[in-house]
This record gives structure tokens, C-alpha cells and sequence, in this order.
């Protein structure tokens, strides 16, 4: 007879294999269990495809990253706690000290203060590239570059980089190519297939898609994510079981998700086109966008995200912004339901007249993330709010 603390703890534990479940469960267990003392030797030699401890790898993380890999035809990917997880554990993998990397400097807020603040103190050194430049990226390339970071399409005014013209030059002079996908999702770009040799993307956008998780994916070959890898088990950015679980539910739906996100953000993009209360709409889908030609050329959709601006004027889009009623005044973007921001207080929060004019943002500038209600029901939002 045994204890009840031993009983506790074992019993009913062991019961596998009788239960075939149809989707794969949440496995929160931090460790697994062996047989005998070979099965680790084969284990730790890579000759079983068992697992050990849920820092390395967990079940129903590895279900999301065949999904993630299947999704961008990828040799591999790999989860992480956050977008934010995801970069660093790039980045660090694949840089040392004297490295210069190269990032568009519309980025994302989040990494260009860990390029600046963080990373610049180990030896690593950003060079922050206008768009222009990075249109010609052959003529920013030194000697040291070792890789080049930008995103497509931009936040907020979502101009769009010629994906296949980076990733030739990258490849012709030896420099990493990596792109920030997060905007597009792999429905609407497929940046490995035009080239690039890694795509991250925060999970906590589209990918997931309910606002309720936090997470971030790399994909790219075998041989370049097999470091990330390796770092990503010392730094242990991982992904936790649980919003694994959640993500791979998210992901079943996505491109559902990600065709009403563009036929949504293109009627209301259209909407406020047509509004002579409304001074400028950007859209990568409106032929009246810069970059239209380009995200003909590299795009299957244009995704969720409109931005627009009021004439420059704050307290119109201060107005505009407290009206709303449908749609959520909050921060993130990508998921069912419709969120606004204004640049102003957010990505460029403390900018500079200058700053702003660089970065092509006004006081006046909205950015809508389009979710999936009705459009209809969010145009008369925006209408009424319009006022
Ligand atoms: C949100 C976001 C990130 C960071 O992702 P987290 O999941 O918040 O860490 C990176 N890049 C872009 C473009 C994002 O929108």
C-alpha cells in the first residue's frame, strides 16, 4: 500500500495510448519521461525522436512550428515567448561583436531600441538605412554587414520594399537577409520564396489572431534556424505549452481570417478614399498608394492595416479617435476585432517635427487595424465618428 502523497503524484499518470485524441493536447509537463538509460544515450546522440525537457522542445510546440513551416514552405521554424523573444534570439544566434547589421529605419519600435540600447552594448552596431537606401542596398553594404533587417509593409504608412531586389543584393555580397513579416502574413507574402533567407513574425498579430496571445516565429532553412535554435534553448525564449495550444487553434483558421482581413481594410480603405473629410488614405491596395506596383509584384493580398490623416490635424484625429464606438482604441493590431491608433501616441510618441517628416507621419494620422465584423457596420463607425 503507498502513501497518498506517492499516489498522488503517480497514479493515473501512465494511462497513454489509449486515448487517440484528434487535436494535439496542451502537453504542460516541463520534463519527459525515459525507459531505460540507452534510450537517453540515443537520445542525447540525436538517434530518438523522444523528448526530454520542455525548454528544448514540447509537443505541442513542435505541432505549431510543422504548421508555421508548412505555412512559409520552410525547412524549419521556430516559436518564442514574443516577437520581441523571437528577434533577439535572431539576432544573438547569428551576430558576434564588430558585426554591423543594417535595419530599415521605419521599424518597429521594439526593435530599434533593442538594436540601439541593448545589442549596441555588446559590440554590435546598427546602421539605420532610409528607404531609399535600402531600395539600393548594395551601395550601404560595408565590409562588416552581416545582416539586413527591414520590414514590409511599414509602420504606419505601410510603404512597401522591393522584397526580391534586397534579398539578390544580400545573397550576392554574402549578407543575411531577414525580414520582419509580421504586416503581411505568409497568406498575403511569401518572403522566403522571393529570396529572403529568414522570416520572423510577432504570433501575437494575425498568426494567432484573438488578441490573446503572446508570441513570435522564425522560419527559414534548415541550416540557418539550427543556430537559433541552439541559442533560443540557453537564452530559453520559448514558447509555454499553453499559448502553443491556443496559436495552433488560431492558425487553423488563418487564411479565412486574412481574406476578410484584406476584402475588409480594401472596402473601408475605398470608404475613406472617397471622404472629403478624410485628406490621405494609405493602402497598399488603393492604386493611388506609392508602393502599389510593387505589392502587386510580391503581394496575394494586402492585408488588414489602413492608415489615413486628417488634414496634419490633431485635434480632428484626437476627435475622430474618441468617437469611435466599434472600434477599439488600443495598442497591436491583427486580430478579430477592429483596433485604432494614433502614430502620435504611440510608435512615434516624442517624435520630433522633423522626426515625423522623416518618418512620413503626421499629428493628424489614424492607423485602423481592420478586423473581421461587418464592414458595413464599420464604415457608419467611422462615418459617425467623422462627424
Ligand atoms: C508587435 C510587433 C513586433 C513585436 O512583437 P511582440 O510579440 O509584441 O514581441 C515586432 N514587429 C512588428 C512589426 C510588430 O507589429
Amino acid at each position: 500500500m503507498k502513501g497518498p502523497a506517492t499516489e498522488l503524484i503517480h497514479a493515473g499518470e501512465a494511462d497513454r495510448g489509449i486515448a487517440v485524441p484528434l487535436t494535439t493536447p496542451i502537453y504542460e509537463t516541463t520534463t519527459f519521461v525515459f525507459e531505460t538509460a540507452q534510450e537517453v544515450v540515443d537520445y542525447n546522440e540525436g538517434r530518438s525522436s523522444k523528448y526530454l525537457y520542455s525548454r528544448y522542445t514540447n509537443p505541442t510546440v513542435v505541432s505549431v512550428e510543422k504548421k508555421l513551416a508548412a505555412l512559409d514552405r520552410a525547412e524549419a521554424a521556430l516559436t518564442f515567448s514574443s516577437g520581441q523573444g523571437a528577434t533577439t534570439t535572431i539576432l544573438i544566434a547569428h551576430m558576434k561583436a564588430g558585426d554591423e547589421i543594417v535595419c530599415s529605419a521605419a521599424i518597429y519600435g521594439g526593435t530599434l531600441h533593442l538594436l540601439q540600447d541593448v545589442l549596441g552594448r555588446f559590440g554590435i552596431t546598427p546602421r539605420f538605412v532610409s528607404l531609399e537606401q535600402l531600395a539600393d542596398p548594395d551601395r550601404v553594404f560595408t565590409d562588416r554587414t552581416r545582416i539586413v533587417w527591414f520590414e514590409s509593409p511599414i509602420n504606419p504608412t505601410l510603404r512597401c520594399v522591393d522584397i526580391r531586389r534586397v534579398a539578390g543584393a544580400c545573397r550576392a555580397r554574402g549578407v543575411l537577409s531577414i525580414i520582419d513579416n509580421t504586416f503581411a502574413s505568409p497568406i498575403n507574402q511569401q518572403p522566403l520564396a522571393l529570396g529572403i533567407d529568414l522570416a520572423m513574425q510577432s504570433a501575437t498579430k494575425y498568426l494567432n489572431g484573438h488578441s490573446d496571445v503572446t508570441g513570435g516565429v522564425v522560419t527559414g532553412s534548415a541550416a540557418l534556424v539550427a543556430p537559433v535554435e541552439k541559442v533560443r534553448r540557453m537564452v530559453g525564449t520559448v514558447m509555454d505549452p499553453h499559448p502553443a495550444y491556443a496559436l495552433g487553434r488560431g492558425l487553423k483558421t488563418l487564411p479565412l481570417r486574412v481574406a476578410r482581413h484584406n476584402a475588409n481594410a480594401q472596402t473601408v480603405a475605398e470608404f475613406l478614399a472617397k471622404d472629403r473629410r478624410v485628406s490621405q488614405v494609405y493602402y497598399p491596395g488603393l492604386p493611388s498608394h506609392p508602393d502599389h506596383e510593387t505589392a502587386k509584384r510580391q503581394m496575394s493580398g494586402f492585408g488588414g492595416m489602413v492608415c489615413f490623416d486628417l488634414d496634419g490635424k490633431y485635434d480632428r484625429a484626437e476627435r475622430l479617435y474618441n468617437r469611435l464606438n466599434i472600434v477599439k482604441r488600443a495598442a497591436s493590431l491583427g486580430g478579430v476585432e477592429s483596433l485604432i491608433s494614433m502614430p502620435v501616441l504611440t510608435s512615434q510618441w516624442g517624435h520630433t517635427d522633423d522626426q515625423l517628416r522623416e518618418a512620413g507621419v503626421t499629428r493628424g494620422m489614424l492607423r485602423l487595424s481592420v478586423g473581421l465584423e461587418d464592414a458595413a457596420d464599420l464604415i457608419a463607425d467611422l462615418d459617425q465618428a467623422l462627424g
